[in-house]
């Protein structure tokens, strides 16, 4: 009898102890039912009473999480300065913030630090000069209407090409000068007014800084004009238009291209991507024919805008109401520590990296995570030989490339090394231009080097994971992988559903509008059959005219085409992840956990990974110029699609989220 009941205890205790659901009914809508509206459903409580901080423009998991990291990476800098005395890595990490944090300092100094530039660029007396200058200030990180960067070659992944891109512009998008409602011409306004300010601060008369202000406006509207849509710029083939020298020369006439390049500290080159020809050739033609003042005027508050938050409180002032206020709707500044955090990461990003996974990265995730991606890319082959859509021939060349996927979870297996960087806890100023200079150089000295597959375009602080289609890889920085995306302690049905789908996102990626035009090996080459390539639009158009339909702010819809591969690789990301949770069951059925069955958390486990809300002048600026749809839409778009989540919550017509079996989409 004793026995018996110990083992009944035991047993109890068992059941008890299975894995928790991971949901957050918390944050459950329940006036809201999950066949109407799944997003809401699964964040609407949250949503009705979460407050953005005053600082801040959106507010979610995203945010969360990059408070955490924050508020760990402010730790880890304050850290360094004990171990200064004994470790030249931790003494620049400790010196940079320092000369952020010295406001008493910076204040004192006024504008001197940034004098020497402001009077390189007042004698400025020829066009030849100007172009010097706008190659010349890029090395210090200031922007310029021909941006200037190696990237790995499109079409040669083993090597790398400079790329003349299009930028310059001090508003989000083009669309801020040429559009005419209310919000474009409320943003123009507060551009106009930073302008005034930033000229102002640096010595001009109210009245002539307004009138001068208005030129600048002018000309950067100029070259909004000629700037290519945010669309355009997303196409792997449109700007991929690799020119030799000489071509280049005769592409875009009126510059001088030896003067521009060695300018910018670019090494000896052969050819370059003229990624935009159209707008280089109306750049230049602007930079020779457009009054001289202005373009002074011009790279005065492009400077003056790049070095704003490290100049006196009436910069960082101006600064905040244009960028944060009224570009973002922020309320309040951001305290100045996590500036001085953001400030060090941009600079000392892979040190500070190095630091947080030594601290907050435990081994074991690592090796978990790489399992789900490898389940993941399992279930992602199984589907391809599955597609009703696609022929044999273009299945296998689709398989090779799948097989050919790189991954990189957690951190980079070399470190950056940053001993070249001199850092001085006195000059903020300083501090950043010898920063954007090291970077530059460091960039720069990749031209005519074999592609270091290695590297990684984010640190491991990082709230965010990337596909490069180039080096044909999916990569998970660490403080992604981290509750509430990925929890280890709780059933698999929701880390499926949450970071499977983001793993199944980045995979998807390989495979979206832009990446399918890579192969393997991270070359622009037409690997499919043009029958199956036609299929594959088709299949994608239908996916253009759902979300342009969305309307996201009043009178204001998403962009089908700009978000499209952002849309395939949700849809993708989502389905595949969906089969993977069900191979991972092996053919048992998933217990059911808080009333839920495993295919029921998969999906609301899904919709929770896109709790966020947003400021409206920040979703303006999303709309326009960011390739990601608003997340509400993001998360209840691939749902609608997938024939799963109508069984798990047998939705039928009439319901929010019902689309006809025959309507759904699938791609892959
Ligand atoms: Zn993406």
């Amino acid at each position: 009898m004793k026995l018996r009941q110990i083992a009944l205890a035991l047993m109890a205790v068992g059941a008890m102890a299975g894995p928790a659901s991971g949901l957050y009914p918390q944050h459950f809508d329940a006036q809201v039912r999950m066949q109407d509206d799944l997003f809401q459903a699964v964040n609407g409580g949250w949503v009705k009473t979460a407050q953005i901080p005053a600082d801040r423009s959106s507010w979610g998991i995203v945010g969360e999480l990059r408070n955490q990291s924050e508020a760990r990476v402010r730790e880890i800098i304050e850290n360094a300065a004990e171990q200064a005395g004994s470790d030249a890595g931790a003494a620049q990490i400790a010196a940079f913030y320092q000369s952020f944090m010295d406001e008493a300092a910076i204040e004192a100094k006024g504008l001197s630090p940034v004098q020497p530039l402001l009077e390189r660029i007042a004698s400025v007396q020829s066009r030849l000069d100007l172009q010097r200058e706008l190659g010349a200030l890029q090395l210090i990180g200031v922007d310029s209407p021909l941006a200037l960067a190696p990237e790995v070659d499109g079409r040669d992944s083993r090597r790398y090409l400079l790329q003349v891109w299009q930028s310059g512009l001090g508003l989000p998008d083009r669309d801020y000068y040429l559009q005419h409602d209310a919000a474009m011409r409320k943003a123009r306004a507060a551009y106009l007014d930073y302008l005034q300010a930033l000229l102002s601060l640096s010595g001009a008369q109210p009245a002539e800084a307004k009138r001068r202000a208005q030129a600048v406006l002018a000309l950067e509207t100029q070259l909004a004009r000629a700037q290519w849509s945010k669309a355009d710029e997303y196409d792997p083939l449109k700007t991929y238009n690799k020119r030799t020298l000489a071509e280049l020369r005769r592409a875009v006439p009126g510059l001088d291209w030896s003067v521009l390049l060695a300018s910018a500290a670019v090494p000896d080159i052969a050819a370059v991507n003229l990624a935009q020809p159209s707008y280089a050739k109306a750049a230049a033609r602007l930079i020779s024919t457009q009054p001289l003042a202005v373009w002074k005027d011009y790279l005065q508050v492009r400077t003056l805008d790049r070095f704003a938050p490290a100049l006196p409180k009436a910069f960082v002032t101006a600064h905040f109401r244009f960028h944060a206020q009224a570009l973002t709707g922020a309320q309040e500044m951001r305290p100045r520590w996590k500036r001085a955090v953001a400030v060090v990461e941009q600079n000392l990003g892979m040190a500070v990296g190095q630091r947080y996974v030594a601290k907050y990265f435990p081994p074991e995730t690592k090796a978990k995570i790489d399992t789900l991606v490898q389940n993941l890319l399992k279930a992602f082959e199984l589907s391809i030989a599955e597609l009703s859509w696609m022929s044999p021939a273009t299945k296998a060349a689709a398989k090779e490339k799948l097989g050919k996927y790189a991954v990189k979870i957690g951190y980079p297996e070399r470190w950056r090394d940053y001993s070249g960087l001199v850092v001085r806890a006195d000059d903020a100023v300083g501090n950043l231009q010898r920063g954007a200079e090291f970077d530059h150089h460091y960039v720069m000295g990749r031209l005519n080097q074999p592609v270091d597959r290695s590297e990684w375009g984010m640190t491991p602080q990082t709230v965010n994971a990337y596909y490069n289609p180039s080096l044909n890889e999916i990569v998970f920085p660490a403080a992604y992988l981290q509750p509430p995306y990925f929890d280890p302690s709780v059933d698999d049905a929701v880390n499926y559903g949450n970071i499977g789908a983001t793993i199944g996102h980045e995979i998807s990626h390989g495979f979206d509008d832009s990446g399918a035009q890579f192969d393997g090996d991270g070359n622009l080459r037409m690997w499919w059959s043009k029958a199956d390539k036609a299929a594959f639009d088709k299949l994608t158009s239908q996916l253009v005219k759902d979300f342009d339909a969305l309307e996201a702010l009043p009178g204001r819809y998403v962009n089908g085409k700009l978000t499209l591969g952002e849309n395939i690789a949700d849809l993708s990301g989502l389905q595949v992840a969906y089969k993977a949770y069900q191979l991972s069951l092996n053919g048992q059925p998933a217990p059911v956990i808080d009333g839920y069955s495993g295919e029921q958390r998969f999906f609301i486990g899904y919709a929770a990974s896109w709790r966020e809300t947003m400021r409206k002048e920040m979703l303006l600026q999303q709309i326009v110029s960011d390739p990601h749809a608003p997340d509400h839409f993001r998360a209840n778009q691939p749902v609608i699609n997938t024939d799963a989540y109508h069984q798990a919550f047998a939705t039928k017509a009439g319901d929010g989220m019902w689309r006809p079996l025959n309507k759904r989409i699938r791609i892959w």
